[in-house]
């Protein structure tokens, strides 16, 4: 601990971003830096606390409090506020495969649980760790590490989100050859064609890939396991397979109307639009909010996403619509520290929104009826219902309709963003891969084992859609199960 009184000297400063008005004409990324001496100054704040909730990447009633890749982040504080970067960034790659990916979209449970922010305000740790590996990206401190010997074993990453990179990586790293199989055009899985551009930049996944390739990963892109490669062909060519296809099966809508044209699922919505601008012109997307009233179903991190691009891609109106009720804008008593807080926040599109349209775009305890049509099948709005929430002695939460509040909203771009059911089926089913009652992947945290002998699973596919920090912590500890069935022992970390 570097300045035993930082915490008290200095205040927290938050993560400096475009200006709204500026950056909705793009989709660059939002985010701006802070100096080398700001981030000292930051750095200085961490009180070296000894009980480091902060890296503690536990469940407190279900929500993650503190990092889950448990990221050494006193020591890389610390660091920092020396100047020591190279160092800090050899502490960050220790736990952390992707901290450039983490350091732009991870929601920081670390933050949550920072000891600072019990009686004031947090050390501002996503920060730091995007600029630690960015500055080693810079000064050309991370390259390619390609292991000393090979194994001559041969795994299969199906799947190349954050879960199955990291898996790849780590497996390579171990000296085994290495094939990461993805049905897309591009490998990356959500970081590529669901978070959006403006929260994490498209060459940042691509640099990482290349450094992989570098590494001797292969990458074969175009090919869905169990569609275009029989599934039962994968174990006779590998020694071991790593499925980490996430949990990408939409949530409907099943409601009157739902056959109308003008209504879609979210992430085809968002992956048009990055796929679109990856080839060089968004505004050729099939789905496209130019000129239209959106309408956007689901307060959640993708509806939000939606709001964000509607808004770059030039839409008329917004409105998202929740069911739920909006959380308390202080910890309720029931959400103590260390827990991740649930309070109302206003998200990168709310603000860009808000600052459009001059309003939050969210409505919240509404409930959509129906979907209206005109004469040629096209939506032209929702019913909608107002709701409120009571808890059932059984301890469920039920709405219940509120009369007189029915009302109708006019929109021609219906987005929904409700939710995932888990991962979808084709090679599941064709494999015969067993899955638990949340129709998951069956396969243990800790073992990561399959129904199938050398199978394992990683990532949103085992543990449902969940956060890209997540997804690397799975990836990493399922590749030391996977080294351990291949070589009867494991070093990795
Ligand atoms: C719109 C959106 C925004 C999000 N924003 C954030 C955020 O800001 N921060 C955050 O932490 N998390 C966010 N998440 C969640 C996060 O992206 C996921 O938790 C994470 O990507 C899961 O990683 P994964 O590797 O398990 O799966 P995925 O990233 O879903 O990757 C799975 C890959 O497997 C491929 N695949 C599936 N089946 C096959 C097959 N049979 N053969 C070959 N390939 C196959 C898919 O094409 C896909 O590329 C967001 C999710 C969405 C949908
Ligand atoms: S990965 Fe997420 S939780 Fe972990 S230190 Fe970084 S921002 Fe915090």
């Amino acid at each position: 601990m570097g300045k035993i009184t930082g915490f008290l000297d200095f205040a927290r400063q938050e993560t400096p971003e475009r200006e709204l008005e500026v950056r909705i004409a793009d989709f660059g990324e939002i985010y701006r830096s802070l100096s080398s001496e700001e981030l000292s100054t930051q750095g200085s704040r961490c009180m070296d606390c000894s009980v480091p909730y902060c890296q503690s990447g536990i469940l407190l009633h279900g929500m993650t409090s503190g990092c889950p890749t448990h990221n050494l982040i006193p020591e890389w504080n610390d660091l920092v506020y020396r100047g020591a970067w190279k160092d800090a960034l050899n502490r960050l790659f220790s736990t952390n495969n992707f901290p450039e990916f983490t350091g732009r979209v991870c929601p920081a449970p670390c933050e949550g649980s920072c000891t600072a922010g019990l009686h004031g305000d947090a050390v501002t740790i996503k920060q730091i760790e995007r600029e630690i590996v960015e500055r080693g990206f810079r000064e050309g401190w991370v390259q390619p590490r390609p292991p000393k010997y090979r194994t001559g074993k041969q795994v299969a990453v199906v799947g190349s989100g954050p879960a199955g990179l990291a898996a790849a990586a780590q497996l390579n790293s171990a000296g085994h050859w290495v094939t990461v199989f993805e049905r897309a055009d591009r490998p990356g899985g959500l970081l590529t064609y669901g978070i959006p551009n403006m929260k994490l930049d498209k060459d940042v996944v691509a640099r990482r890939v290349k450094l992989m390739e570098a590494e001797g990963v292969r990458f074969v892109c175009h090919i869905e396991i169990g569609v275009d490669y029989a599934v039962d062909g994968l174990k006779p060519d590998f020694d071991a397979v790593v499925l980490s296809i996430g949990a990408n099966k939409p949530r409907d809508l099943d409601l009157e109307g739902r056959e109308l044209a003008g209504i879609h699922f979210a992430m085809d919505f968002l992956r048009e639009n990055t796929r679109h601008l990856l080839s060089g012109d968004f505004r050729r997307t099939s789905i496209s909010a130019q000129e239209k009233h959106v309408i956007v179903i689901g307060g959640g991190d993708t509806g939000t996403d939606c709001v964000a691009t509607a808004l770059r891609q030039g839409c008329r109106g917004l409105v998202q619509l929740e069911v739920l009720e909006a959380n308390p804008s202080e910890r309720p008593s029931d959400n103590p520290w260390p827990e991740y807080p649930q309070v109302y926040k206003v998200d990168y599109g709310q603000a860009e929104a808000r600052n459009r349209f001059g309003q939050d775009p969210r409505a919240h305890t509404v409930a959509t009826k129906r979907f209206i049509g005109n004469n040629s099948g096209m939506v032209v709005g929702v019913d909608t219902i107002g709701v409120s929430w009571k808890t059932l002695a059984n301890g469920q939460r039920q709405a219940i309709e509120i009369p007189g509040t029915e009302a109708t909203i006019s929109g021609d771009l219906v987005l929904l963003a409700l939710g995932y059911l888990g991962p979808e089926d084709p090679l599941l089913d064709r494999w015969g891969v067993q899955r638990n009652s949340s129709s998951n992947i069956q396969a243990p945290y800790g073992s990561f084992a399959t129904s199938i002998d050398g199978v394992f699973a990683a990532g949103d596919a085992r543990r449902g859609q969940s956060l890209v920090v997540w997804a690397i912590n799975e990836g990493r500890a399922c590749a030391r199960e996977c080294d351990r069935y291949l070589m009867g022992s494991t070093d990795l970390p």
